[in-house]
């Protein structure tokens, strides 16, 4: 297993639509297990592929109370309710916001690591973390979902941090 380079907004391939899968093969579970690895690493709960360069239709998540879970080409069959909650993401590290819109209730549909289908609902914040990682497969990060003033608010702390990441970050050859 291995920890993934995770890739900092807006770089190639974050803000593009990713490709299905065609078919999983034995590659696609060492791949889930470096991604569970990789948000592990960073304390996060979810991960898409995007996020470690691979533009392809999968992610990785974790409820608190949870087993890590991999879903790829998952679909959004149902979803219902609204509530503002609090986002980050791994891709813009140190900043968030709590007006985050969401939908309370999901359905959910998805092949896991082995190719097997899953079917599933979810609430609130695993409902949240399957919204959040779904949208990174559509190029969609959270400052999107947000009101413009908030978008911007976002957007400028991010250009800060990644100024400070930038400069902390030595060259390692
Ligand atoms: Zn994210």
């Amino acid at each position: 297993m291995s920890v993934l380079n995770v890739v900092l907004y807006p770089d190639d391939p974050l803000t593009r639509k990713a490709e299905p899968f065609a078919t999983v093969g034995p590659e696609v579970a060492q791949l889930a297990q470096d991604m569970i690895e990789t948000m592990h690493a960073h304390d996060g709960v979810g991960l898409a592929g995007p996020q470690v360069g691979l533009a392809k239709r999968i992610f990785v998540m974790q409820a608190p109370d949870g087993e890590p879970m991999c879903l790829i080409n998952p679909e959004i069959v149902a979803m219902e309710g609204r509530q503002e909650g609090e986002e980050g993401c791994l891709s813009m590290p140190r900043v968030y916001s709590d007006r985050v819109p969401r939908a309370t209730r999901v359905e959910v549909k998805a092949l896991d690591e082995t190719g097997a289908p899953i079917h599933f609902e979810a609430h609130d914040f695993v409902a949240r973390i399957i919204q959040h990682e779904y949208d990174h497969l559509e190029g969609v990060l959270f400052p999107d979902r947000l009101d413009i003033i908030s978008r911007q608010t976002v957007l400028q702390e991010w250009e800060t941090v990644r100024a400070e990441l930038a400069n902390a970050t030595e060259p390692t050859g």
